[in-house]
C-alpha cells in the first residue's frame, strides 16, 4: 500500500487527487489530509479515507474541527506549524497543493524525510527553486511535477539527454481576457477575471491566468526544475489548451504533449509514476476538434512575463519576493482596492523598491531568509497600495 498526504485536499487538485484515490482505494493508505476553512469537506474526506489525522491551516478552527471530526479515529490538529507537521510524517508520496508559498515549508518537510513530493504549488520553486532541489537531492527524494505543462515537458523528456534540448515552449491559454481590447483591461472585474475559459481551477491560478502571473510563475518553475537557461523558455499563447507542452531538441525535432483539460492526467501521471496506468481521462478527437491556434502572446498585455524575466536574471531571492508581491497584489485586487492592471505595476515597484536595497536579494536562500523576504515584499506592496490609493483618492 502506498502512504500518501495531501496537502491542500480541499482544493481543486486536492479534491482531483481524492478522486483518483477513491477508484482505487485498496492501494492506498491516506496518512494526513490538509485544509483551510472548509472544515466539512475536510472532516469528510479524513473520515471516509481513515487518514491518521486531519490538519486545517487556521488556528481559530481546531474545535470546529475537533466537533466534526467526533466519533471518529482521525485526530485533529491547526495551524501552519501542524500544516507543516503534517508534511513531515512518513508517507511515500506527498501532494503538495495548498495555494501560494504557504506551501513551502510542509514541502520542504516531506523532502526531509525523503518522500516523493508531487509539487502542483509552484510558488514553492519561484520563491526557493534552489533551497528545494538541493533539499531533495540532499535526502535523496523525488520531485515530479503536477503542473500540466511542466509534467508535459517532464514526459517529453523521458530517454532523453537534457543537454540535447535546445528549447521548452509553455502554452497558454491567453486567460479570460485574452481577446479584450487592452484599453477595457483596466476594468476589468473580479468576477470577470475569476473565470477561465478552459479549466476549472481554484479562483486565485484562475485571475492570475488572466494577468499571466501565473505563466511568469511557471516559467521561473521550469527554470528551477529543468535546470534551463532562461533564453530557452518560451511561451505561446494557444486558445485551446489541448497542447501543454512543447520539446524542441538539437535535431529539430518538437515533441508535443497533447490533452484534454482534465488535471487527473497530471495528478495521475505522478501518482503512477514511474508506471503508466489507465486513468479516467477523456480521448481527444482531434479530428471533431479540427484546428488547433497559436500566437504569439503580446507583451503590452501581459507585462507579468518581462517581470519573469527579470527576475531570473535577478536571480537569489528575488523568486520569494516576486511570487509574494504577487500574492498581496491578487488579495489587493480580490478586496477591490486596487484595478486589474495595477496588479503588475505593485509587483514592479516592490521589485524596484527591494532590489535597490543592498545585500537584500542576493543573500543566500534559506527557508529562514525567504520567509523573513516574503514578509517584507507583502508589506511593501501593502505600502505601494496605499500609496497608489492616496493619489487616487
Ligand atoms: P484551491 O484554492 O482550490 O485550493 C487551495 C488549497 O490550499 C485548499 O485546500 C486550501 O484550504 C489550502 N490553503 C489555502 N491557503 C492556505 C494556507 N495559508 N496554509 C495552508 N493551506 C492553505 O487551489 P488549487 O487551484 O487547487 O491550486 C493549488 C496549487 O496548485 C496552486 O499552487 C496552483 O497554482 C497549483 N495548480 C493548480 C492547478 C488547478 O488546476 N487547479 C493546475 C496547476 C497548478
Ligand atoms: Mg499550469
Amino acid at each position: 500500500m502506498k502512504r500518501i498526504t495531501i496537502l491542500g485536499a480541499t482544493g481543486s487538485i486536492g479534491q482531483n487527487t481524492l478522486d483518483l484515490i477513491r477508484r482505487d482505494r485498496d492501494a492506498y493508505q491516506v496518512v494526513a489530509l490538509t485544509g483551510g476553512r472548509n472544515i466539512a469537506q475536510l472532516a469528510r474526506d479524513a473520515m471516509e479515507f481513515g487518514a491518521e489525522i486531519a490538519v486545517t491551516a487556521r488556528d481559530d478552527l481546531l474545535d470546529d474541527l475537533r466537533a466534526a471530526l467526533s466519533g471518529s479515529a482521525v485526530r485533529a490538529a491547526a495551524g501552519a506549524g501542524a500544516v507543516a507537521e503534517a508534511g513531515a510524517r512518513p508517507a511515500d508520496w506527498v501532494m503538495s497543493a495548498i495555494v501560494g508559498a504557504a506551501g513551502l515549508p510542509p514541502g520542504l518537510a516531506a523532502l526531509e524525510q525523503g518522500a516523493t513530493l508531487a509539487l502542483a504549488n509552484k510558488e514553492t520553486l519561484v520563491a526557493a527553486g534552489p533551497l528545494v532541489m538541493e533539499t531533495a537531492a540532499r535526502h535523496g527524494a523525488r520531485i515530479l511535477p503536477v503542473d500540466s505543462e511542466h509534467s508535459a515537458i517532464f514526459q517529453a523528456l523521458i530517454g532523453e539527454d537534457i543537454g540535447a534540448v535546445r528549447r521548452v515552449v509553455i502554452t497558454a491559454s491567453g486567460g479570460a481576457f485574452r481577446d479584450w481590447p487592452l484599453d477595457a483591461l483596466a476594468k476589468a472585474s473580479l468576477e470577470q477575471a475569476s473565470t477561465h475559459p478552459n479549466w476549472n481551477m481554484g479562483q486565485r491560478i484562475t485571475i492570475d491566468s488572466a494577468s499571466m502571473f501565473n505563466k511568469a510563475l511557471e516559467v521561473i518553475e521550469a527554470r528551477e526544475f529543468f535546470g534551463l537557461d532562461p533564453a530557452q523558455i518560451e511561451v505561446l499563447v494557444h486558445p485551446e489548451s489541448l497542447v501543454h507542452a512543447l520539446v524542441g531538441f538539437c535535431d529539430g525535432a518538437l515533441l508535443a504533449h497533447v490533452g484534454p483539460h482534465d488535471m487527473r492526467h497530471a495528478i495521475g501521471y505522478a501518482l503512477n509514476w514511474p508506471e503508466r496506468r489507465p486513468l479516467p481521462v477523456d480521448a481527444l478527437d482531434l479530428a471533431a476538434i479540427g484546428q488547433l491556434n497559436f500566437r504569439a502572446p503580446d507583451p503590452a498585455r501581459y507585462p507579468a512575463l518581462g517581470l519573469a524575466r527579470e527576475v531570473m536574471e535577478m536571480r537569489g531571492l528575488s523568486g520569494a519576493v516576486f511570487n509574494a508581491a504577487k500574492e498581496r497584489a491578487l488579495d489587493h485586487f480580490i478586496a477591490g482596492r486596487i484595478g486589474f492592471l495595477d496588479m503588475s505595476d505593485v509587483v514592479e515597484e516592490v521589485l524596484a523598491r527591494l532590489s535597490a536595497e543592498n545585500g537584500l536579494i542576493d543573500a543566500g536562500i534559506t527557508l529562514d531568509s525567504v520567509t523573513r523576504l516574503d514578509h517584507l515584499s507583502r508589506r511593501c506592496a501593502d505600502a505601494v497600495v496605499q500609496e497608489q490609493c492616496k493619489k487616487t483618492g
